[in-house]
């Protein structure tokens, strides 16, 4: 059997990371793309208007709702759910497809979406909580990323409690004080994961040539 990844596909995995908002999965999420090329991230379906800087298939795929139900009722969905009353959803084909190619797909979703993804994907998912140091530290982030105005940092803050109760559902969580500590953690989590059984798609050939079975 080669390590060769090119002559020997591993199955890509699905990777799930959710936290209160302004802990940094964000900032981990594209680290990870900057460094491996072979990690994409997952590209939702919405029916709200494109933004000025959004282009269709890169930031979402911008749908109707007419055909937004439709894919529904195709059962198309990994996962959906209505926010702010516009409709948005994981695409199955897309994921499924990135997956079989041997990259993984990044998710950055609330713990309903990881639950979601979970149930329809068991043996794919891999689930990483971030946390922040400290709730001083979380709302400092907040206030200093652009845009934020108190508003907005004190109804995440409040949601932010809500959202952290549900880390024990997390295969991993890891607390984001130094950046570059947790990121090498995260890098380890994804380069473990890689290597599991059900992922390396050759160990069955590899095993029965062992046996001398074929
Ligand atoms: P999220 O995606 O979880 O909402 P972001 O990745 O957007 O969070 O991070 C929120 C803010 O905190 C950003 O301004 C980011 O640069 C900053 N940040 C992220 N990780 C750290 C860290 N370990 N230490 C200090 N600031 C950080
Ligand atoms: P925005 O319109 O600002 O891009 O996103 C609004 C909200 O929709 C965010 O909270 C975002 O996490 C959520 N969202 C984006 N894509 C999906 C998706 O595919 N599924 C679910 N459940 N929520 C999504």
């Amino acid at each position: 059997m080669s390590n060769d990844a090119a002559e020997d596909p591993r199955r890509g995995l699905m990777l799930v990371i959710s936290s209160p908002s302004g802990a940094g999965k964000t900032t981990l999420a594209r680290k990870l793309m900057a460094e491996f090329e072979d990690v994409v991230l997952s590209v939702s379906a919405t029916t709200r208007s494109p933004r000025p800087n959004e282009t269709d298939g890169v930031d979402y795929h911008f749908r109707s709702e007419t055909e937004f139900r439709q894919m529904i009722a195709k059962r198309e969905f990994l996962e959906w759910a209505k926010v702010f009353d516009r409709y948005y959803g994981t695409p199955r084909a897309d994921t499924v497809a990135e997956l079989e190619a041997g990259r993984d797909v990044l998710f950055d979703v609330d713990w309903q979406g990881a639950d979601a993804l979970h149930d329809q994907m068991p043996n794919d998912c891999v689930s990483v909580f971030v946390l922040p140091p400290s709730i001083e530290a979380l709302e400092a982030r907040l206030r200093a990323r652009p845009g934020s105005d108190d508003e907005m940092v004190a109804r995440r803050m409040r949601d932010a409690k809500a959202e952290i109760l549900h880390w024990r559902r997390y295969d991993y969580c890891i607390v984001n004080d130094d950046l570059e500590i947790a990121y090498e953690k995260l890098r380890r989590i994804l380069l473990v994961e890689r290597t599991k059984r059900l992922r390396e798609h050759g160990l069955e050939d590899h095993v029965r040539r062992l046996l001398g079975e074929v």
